[in-house]
């Protein structure tokens, strides 16, 4: 689903965020990704979505090359992708339903349809009785699953999400990747960068682990 080949990332102002990396992902797979804060996480996240381009190196993301990628096909390969956030990045201006249905709306889905897939994506993380709660009103563990529901809700084929449990306590955060692994069940491939080892120790998935922008040993 994802291969790296040598990819290093220089951002404009001469910063070396990645070098030489290379990174394998299966289809289905649950992948931890994690490193020190600055380790180059959420630059490889962010090539992966083509937030950012590659300096050097060769990005394959569900069988196309990102590089040789025409610019208009870029927003079609984002609506393959989910993102999850760690501040998740909901709007306080309307309903949870609203925020869910962001992406659909954007994809220009028929109003039913919209209505059928975002409550199914509220009841997978168990929050469909706040479909019309202003997301402000929810504990930061519940905003977070709002933020996962807008995530999955048009069905991505890959799931990245960036230190996820970043603001939550221990408990709250192994709710969450237990979502996640939910998802991961039903065929969604996962890739969740993450410092937190304590809580991904106690899960049994491959990690990646960069340091200083360059693949470090332990791959499990
Ligand atoms: P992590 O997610 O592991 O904390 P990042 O990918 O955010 O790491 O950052 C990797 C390195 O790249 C850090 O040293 C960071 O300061 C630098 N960096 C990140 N974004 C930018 C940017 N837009 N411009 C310049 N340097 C950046
Ligand atoms: P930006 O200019 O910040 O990249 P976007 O319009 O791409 O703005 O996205 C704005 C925010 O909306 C994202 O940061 C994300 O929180 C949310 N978002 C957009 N599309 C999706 C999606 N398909 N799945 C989940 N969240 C999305």
């Amino acid at each position: 689903m994802i291969d790296f080949d040598n990819v290093s990332m220089r951002y404009g102002n001469g910063h070396m965020a990645l070098h030489h990396v290379d990174c394998h992902i299966e289809r289905e797979e649950m992948v931890f990704l994690t490193g020190r804060s600055g380790a180059g996480k959420s630059t490889l996240l962010k090539l992966i979505m083509l937030m950012e381009r590659p300096s050097s190196g060769r990005i394959i993301v569900d069988g196309l090359d990102l590089g040789a990628m025409p610019r208009r096909q870029i927003p079609f390969h984002r609506r393959k992708v989910g993102v999850v956030f760690q501040n998740h990045q909901l709007l306080f201006d309307r309903t949870v339903f609203d925020n869910v249905a962001l992406p659909l709306i954007i994809e220009g889905h028929p109003p039913r349809e919209i209505g059928r897939r975002v409550r199914a994506a509220l009841d997978k993380v168990g929050l469909l009785k706040y479909e019309k709660h202003n997301p402000i009103a929810l504990s930061g563990g519940e905003q977070q699953r709002v933020g996962i529901a807008r995530a999955v809700v048009n069905k991505p084929a890959l799931l990245l999400a960036d230190e996820p449990t970043g603001n939550l306590d221990p408990e709250l955060s192994a709710e969450i990747m237990h979502l996640f692994e939910e998802f991961n069940q039903v065929g969604v491939t996962v890739l969740i960068a993450t410092h937190d080892i304590a809580l991904i120790n106690s899960m049994d998935h491959k990690i990646m682990s960069l340091d200083h922008g360059e693949n470090a040993g332990g791959v499990r």
